[in-house]
């Protein structure tokens, strides 16, 4: 059984704290506050309950070295907005800074640690390696909660082998994902709808075959559709499309069964992501044009088949939403799961972001994850690492 933050004594004790504060940055400025905003209800409880709260995470991918372009202050000034006092940012992650602040930390108070991956024994294969962060870190309290449900699935020092150094326990927002999430691995209400997009294609052809096997139809948009049309023989113009991942939708395809796969039938193409577009049948994409967004007849016909969803999971944007000429197709999606009965679990840190960016209010849905391949993993009923190892005492 997982234990959770309820089943621990943490009056005074330090509590290392495993979020996931991977949000958007434009210069200094946090552009999506999500991550932070769900990692506040255990840190709260934690804080009120008279833990010294040492907050760890990681943002980007800054190579294994510090690089004060990843560091974590637009998040540690963003969660001390939220939280109503400023929040203590290390200037390094376990070493004489980290550990004097840990030891300067009275009941209740929090600080957090700069960026986990400026070492690179946080992200190495090299078990040992790892592990001897993980002493580093696990030195620094005298309980791990895991709450960074975005990095589960990665098997890091600060996400596995640190639960492996110290009595551990789930924090609310990885229970609550769990939760959400089990409802589309058992016992699932269909027909069950699986809607997939973006632009993080490679990552989402390994979940689309095992998507194939329990989902009754996938409907796929965003830059996903684009080496689906080209398995299916049609040109692209300049689309996003990763040719290497053709072979894979030409799979999929083979082993889906009949209408299981919906492509989009138009799109909303342009020169270059700056235009405003135009609708073209998606059979006739002309050259030097990229397809920025499904077209408006493929959005009625994924909403109509969303319509009769008792189960839905969507990860990726339908199109580049960021821009409102591309956004008309995400619109609709999002529209229409709001509008109707279905249990709706989004995934995907741009989804979710695409969703608050167009104004939908997360409530209207069934659950807004927090996680991109960590949700994605778990609904394909994968063992994620950092969820397995808090099932060990
Ligand atoms: P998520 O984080 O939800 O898993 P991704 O990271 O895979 O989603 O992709 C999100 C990005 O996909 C968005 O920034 C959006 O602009 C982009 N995108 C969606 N459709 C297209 C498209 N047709 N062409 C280029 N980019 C696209
Ligand atoms: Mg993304």
């Amino acid at each position: 059984m997982m234990k959770t933050i309820d089943d621990f004594a943490v009056d005074g004790q330090r509590v290392l704290v495993r979020a996931d504060l991977n949000v958007p940055l434009d210069g200094g400025r946090v552009t999506d506050d999500g991550r932070i905003r769900a990692s506040l209800p255990t840190l709260t409880a934690l804080m009120n309950r008279g833990a010294r709260v040492i907050v760890c995470a990681h943002l980007g991918r800054p190579g294994g070295k510090p690089d004060p372009k990843y560091s974590l202050a637009p998040a540690a000034a963003r969660l001390g907005e939220l939280i109503g006092r400023p929040v203590e940012l290390t200037a390094d992650t376990t070493g004489p800074a980290a550990r004097a602040a840990v030891a300067a930390l009275p009941p209740g108070g929090l600080v957090m640690l700069e960026n986990l991956r400026f070492n690179a024994a946080e992200t190495s294969k090299d078990d040992t390696q790892r592990g001897a962060f993980a002493d580093q870190l696990a030195e620094l309290a005298d309980l791990y909660v895991s709450d960074g449900f975005g990095a589960v699935h990665r098997k890091h020092a600060s996400v596995y082998d640190v639960a492996l150094r110290l009595p551990h326990a789930a924090g609310y927002l990885v229970k609550a994902e769990v939760d959400a999430l089990s409802r589309l691995t058992a016992d699932i209400q269909r027909p069950y709808l699986v809607v997939l997009g973006g632009a993080k294609v490679a990552d989402k052809f390994d979940a689309f075959g095992n998507l194939l096997t329990m989902a009754d139809r996938i409907l796929v948009g965003g830059a996903m559709a684009f080496p689906f049309l080209v398995a299916q023989g049609e040109e692209v113009g300049t689309s996003l499309l990763e040719a290497s991942q053709v072979d894979a939708a030409a799979e999929c395809l083979k082993r889906a069964a009949p209408g299981q796969v919906e492509l989009p039938s138009d799109l909303i193409v342009a020169a270059e992501p700056g235009g405003t577009g135009e609708v073209v049948p998606a059979d006739a994409i002309p050259a030097g044009q990229m397809g920025l967004d499904i077209g408006p007849q493929a959005a009625a016909r994924f909403a109509a088949a969303l319509a009769d969803a008792r189960t839905v999971f969507w990860n990726g944007p339908m199109g580049m939403f960021e821009r409102a000429p591309f956004a008309g197709g995400t619109r609709a999606v999002a529209q229409t799961l709001t509008d109707g009965h279905a249990f709706t679990v989004i995934g995907g840190g741009d989804t979710g972001a695409a969703i608050r960016a167009l104004g939908f209010d997360e409530d209207a849905f069934g659950y807004v994850s927090t996680g991109g391949g960590a949700s994605l993993e778990f609904i394909e009923g994968k063992t994620l690492p950092g969820l397995a190892v808090l099932e060990q005492s």
